[in-house]
């Protein structure tokens, strides 16, 4: 079973998507990757989907990614006397750690580290980002703020403080026992929600140690203003658009969108654009011309992946939105105007700053154009050779080979990566020999097709990408 397309799909699961059923339609339909949501849910729903994915896994023989994303800590006010408040513009309104029953001019909010942060001239946004407030006096317990932006405040309503790093871990109780849970159930990947700087992704890398790749959620200011450095610091990224547009500007979030696909691309981490890409289609069975238009951007702008949020979880229409999304990304990548664009927006390796697996893969890459070759091999451990691989957005599909079944799904989440769990082979011929008859039995080459294959030695060391062979099948 091979998929034609490079970008993948991420589909999160959810009470419109969990029966062993749907989650096998959905993979038939496209879905590479499906993502639990820490969110939602107990354990045992999420033990019982993975167990209905591996299940998928092992009939259509093809490793699946599985995505576990933890919530993050949320900052939300105390309760009303009523149940909400109307607040007004220009009014005052006092925030303070001691509870107290709010009102129109006072509530708690029972976070200290946001009090601990706040200056003067900070502002606060309520109930995703509905209400505004400015801080014009604060101490350690209380600040005083004025309404810039009114409305109706009710119970534990969320609240956003973006102009501020919080002193606060992107791990909260809750997250690490939902961590143990994902690992326990075998999570290839972990996404990190409320990532503000590079040591919340180093701080999670040591809890995790190596047992999943992690996603870092770019969703707070304060990450973008270290983006390079967090990047840097992660497996993958995702652009979630949802709380990153509620921290900021709805305008801002296209050009930031660019900006951290280019970033990911320039390092070689895979990167999801996530959040609202098909809206609609949790009530409506077709998208909007602009969901559509959306979901294409994402495609020609380079992205791994593309997600689907509520559209698969809570939605309606689960299967029609992701048969929507692969059709999409069809259509891109069979127009030629997305292979120039591709070629426009890599970055090339610059001399000097530039190691053994980057010139590799860049003789790689041009040997894939000149030949052409039909596919590209890579034999991994690590997962390193192939990611690296799908940074060049070669013209030839990624077959990624490893023994580890933890590899073979993790890599499934990069462009371009059809990923096979093989056994272990041992010689330079051992993978050319492998290599040909797997892009043949895969239908990647025809006999007597070029193939390029890139490889470590010794192999099993990670990250020694440093053989380059060309064979055919
Ligand atoms: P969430 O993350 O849906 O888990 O909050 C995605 C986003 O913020 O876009
Ligand atoms: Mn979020």
């Amino acid at each position: 079973m091979r998929r034609t397309r490079n970008a993948k799909i991420v589909a999160t699961l959810g009470p419109a998507s969990s029966s062993a059923g749907t989650i096998e339609q959905l993979f038939l339909a496209g879905v590479d990757v499906f993502r639990l949501n820490f969110s939602h849910g107990s354990a045992d729903e999420h033990r019982a989907r993975v167990a209905a994915i591996r299940e998928v896994e092992n009939r259509h023989g093809r490793p699946i990614a599985v995505l576990a994303d933890l919530q993050g800590p949320k900052l939300r006010v105390g309760s009303f006397a009523g149940g909400a408040v109307e607040l007004a513009e220009g009014a005052g309104f006092r925030l303070q750690l001691d509870p107290i029953e709010g009102s129109a001019r006072a509530v708690t909010l029972p976070h200290p580290e946001i009090f601990a942060a706040l200056q003067p001239g900070a502002e606060l946004l309520l109930d995703d980002g509905k209400l505004r407030l400015r801080v014009q006096r604060c101490d350690a317990r209380s600040a005083d703020t004025t309404v810039l932006v009114g409305g109706r405040l009710s119970d534990r309503k969320g609240v956003n403080v973006p102009g501020v790093v919080l002193p606060i871990s992107a791990l909260t109780e809750k997250d690490r026992r939902d961590l143990d849970t994902a690992l326990e159930l075998g999570a290839d990947w972990v996404a990190l929600s409320f990532v503000q700087r590079p040591e919340d992704v180093i701080e999670a890398r040591a809890l995790i140690r190596g047992r999943a790749g992690i996603v870092t959620k770019l969703e707070k200011p304060a990450a973008i203003e270290r983006l390079e450095e967090v990047v840097e610091a992660s497996d993958a990224v995702m652009v979630a658009r949802g709380d990153l547009g509620v921290e900021l500007p709805a305008e801002r979030v296209p050009p930031l969108q660019k900006r951290i696909v280019r970033a990911c691309r320039r390092r070689g981490r895979p990167v999801i654009v996530a959040t609202q890409m098909l809206e609609s289609m949790i009530e409506s069975p077709v998208p909007t011309r602009a969901e559509a238009s959306d979901v294409a951007t994402a495609i020609y702008d380079g992205a791994d992946a593309v997600m689907l949020s509520a559209e698969s979880a809570a939605g309606k229409h689960p299967v029609a939105a992701v048969e929507i999304m692969n059709r999409i990304i069809g259509q891109v990548e069979s127009d030629p105007l997305y292979r120039q664009f591709l070629e426009a927006s890599h970055s090339p390796n610059v001399p000097g700053h530039t190691d053994v697996a980057d010139a590799v893969c860049c003789a790689m890459r041009r040997a894939v154009a000149l030949l052409p070759a039909r596919a590209i091999v890579c034999c991994t451990h690590s997962g390193h050779s192939s990611l690296r691989a799908a940074r060049e957005r070669a013209e030839a599909p990624i077959l990624s080979l490893t023994p580890l079944l933890s590899t073979a799904r993790r890599v499934v989440l990069a462009w371009g990566v059809h990923s096979l769990h093989v056994p272990e082979v041992n010689s330079v011929d051992e993978i050319t020999g492998l290599a040909g008859s797997l892009a043949r039995r895969e239908g990647f080459a025809q006999a007597g097709e070029h193939f390029v294959a890139i490889a470590g030695m010794p192999f099993g060391t990670p990250g020694t990408t440093n053989l380059l062979r060309i064979g055919v099948a």
